[in-house]
Order: C-alpha cells, then structure tokens, then sequence
C-alpha cells in the first residue's frame, strides 16, 4: 500500500504522543490512511472547499481529507493531548490546517470558515446525533454547508436513511430527509478502528437540498414529529392530543387517519400536518 503522505505512521505517532484511547471521549480511532482517504473521498470534491472535522484525534481522516485535496481544514478537538500530532500535520500541509482546541457544543466553528463548505467527521459516538441535528436545524436553508459526510455507530445511521414503516424511521430520519439527501455510503466493522467499539460503524453522506422537498414551518414541523414518536406505539389521535382539541380534524385534512402510528406516516404526510397546526394557531 502507498503511503498517501510523509508524516509518519498512525500507530507510532499515538505511541509517541501517548494518545492511550479514552472511552469517555468516545476515542475509537482509524489508523488505516488508506481508509481515512477513502472516507475523505466520500465527501466529493474538496478542493475548492473549506472542511469542518470535528474530533480529529490522531489525525487518521485529517490526513485523508488534506491529501485528498481540502483547500482547507478547520479541526476542532476537545483532548488537548493530540495537539502536538495536529501540529505535525499543519506543519506538513502549510495554511491549509486550523486546529481548535475546544469542545464543538460549545463553539460554533462555522462561522470561521469560508464558503463553499463541507463537514466531514469520524463523530465521537456520544455527541454525533446532538452535532447532526444542530446542522440539521439551522434559522434559514439552505445552510451554509453544503454536504455533511459522518462516521456513526450502524444504528444511528440506519436511523437517518430508514423508510416510513421501519421500526428504525423516527425524528431523527424526517429531520434528515426533509431537507437532505441521506445515503449510506460505507459500512464498517468494529474492527477498523483501535480500539474497536462494540457495534459496527457507517458513514452516511448528507447533501443540502436547496430547498425543502415539501412546505412546513420548521419549529412545528419537528416539535408535531417529536410528539408522534415519543409514544410511537400510540395511535397519532392519542400521542398528538396535547397539540390541539381539533387534532383528528388536523389529521384528517393532512389526509392521515387518526389510528395510524407515526411509523406509518410519510414525510409529506408529516409536512401537510405540520402546516394544519400552523395555519390553526
Ligand atoms: N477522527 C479521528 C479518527 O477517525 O481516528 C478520531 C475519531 S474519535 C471517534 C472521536 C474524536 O472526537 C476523539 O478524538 C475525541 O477526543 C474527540 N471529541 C470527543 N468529544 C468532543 C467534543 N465535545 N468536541 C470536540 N472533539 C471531541
């Protein structure tokens, strides 16, 4: 296998860094560059881009993303040990890598990047839905990225891709799907990463649709969809009674039928409902 730059190898820069993995930080790392690159390729053409990398660790998909041709990479990482190897990599790609030292739900990095933007991450497993949702829900669309492509636990992805009438369809997909398109695009066993986590791992690649695919007041939108899911196994007239007295006739003119389940209802479906709330407030 070619080496896809000169810097030295993943394994000996955690050796001698001593970037011991910290299950707290949900530190499951790729040490194989030819995969980082092939992730970073996932993300489309880079070169014209600015990159937002959340968690970048040792560095493993940093690399990928810079010699994959990122114009720049913005990096924000929490464990202030792996500065020193982050260093490493700037020094290797001159201006063309700026490293965070902080925690990304409390920063908001975007706004030091310039556009066209991508967002590419190995996520660490225990803040990766609460990251993707705040991208997802931005005040105006399209957002100011254009394609987010993101490494989470199997379950999680298949969450965000999953069809209506699937025990995994939820928020989570309609807040996706609504605005995005959503693939799958790798899948990967525990063991490409060290340590190797429990559950198996998959990138999903999200694109901003420049508009939503149907008409809906955002807030409505998700808070009528958080409602329907929380009791899923509810028929909708029970689990959405708190919305309003006149909730079957809602339903019935979104052209649901109130013993339906939230599982059963489409993502149009969900947008007419979220517009009857609306127009009867
Ligand atoms: N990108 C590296 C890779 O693929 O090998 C590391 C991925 S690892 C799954 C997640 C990374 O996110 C770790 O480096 C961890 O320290 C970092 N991290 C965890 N919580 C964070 C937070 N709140 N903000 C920024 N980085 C965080």
């Amino acid at each position: 296998m070619s080496a896809i730059d000169a810097l030295p190898p993943l394994r000996e820069v955690i050796a001698t860094h001593g970037l011991s993995a910290k299950k707290a930080l949900g530190q499951n790392f790729l040490l194989d560059l030819n995969l980082t690159a092939k992730i970073a390729r996932q993300a489309g053409d880079l070169s014209q881009c600015d990159v937002l990398e959340i968690g970048p660790g040792p560095g493993g998909l940093t690399r990928g993303l810079l010699s994959e041709g990122a114009r720049r990479v913005l990096a924000v990482e929490k464990d202030a040990r792996c500065l020193p190897a982050l260093e490493q990599i700037a020094a290797a790609y001159p201006g063309r890598l700026e490293v965070i030292n902080g925690d990304a739900l409390q920063i908001d990095p975007l706004a030091h990047l310039t556009p066209p933007i991508r967002i590419a991450a190995n996520l660490p497993y225990n803040i990766g839905t609460e990251l993707l949702v705040r991208w997802l829900t931005p005040p105006v669309w399209p957002p100011v990225w254009q394609s987010l492509t993101l490494m989470f636990q199997r379950e999680v992805a298949d969450r965000i891709v999953a069809a209506p009438g699937s025990k995994a369809y939820g928020r989570l997909a309609v807040l996706a799907q609504w605005r995005c398109e959503a693939r799958i695009v790798m899948s990967l066993p525990p063991a490409a990463f060290t340590p190797p986590p429990k559950v198996a791992s998959a990138v999903v690649h999200l694109t901003a649709l420049p508009a939503p695919r149907f008409p809906a007041d955002p807030g409505v939108l998700s808070r009528v969809v958080a409602m329907a899911f929380n009791q899923r196994r509810k028929m909708l007239r029970a689990a959405l009674k708190g919305l309003s007295p006149e909730v079957e006739d809602m339903l019935h003119a979104a052209g649901i039928a109130p013993t339906e389940r939230a599982e059963q209802v489409s993502l149009e479906q969900f947008c007419a409902l979220a517009r009857e709330v609306a127009a009867r407030r």
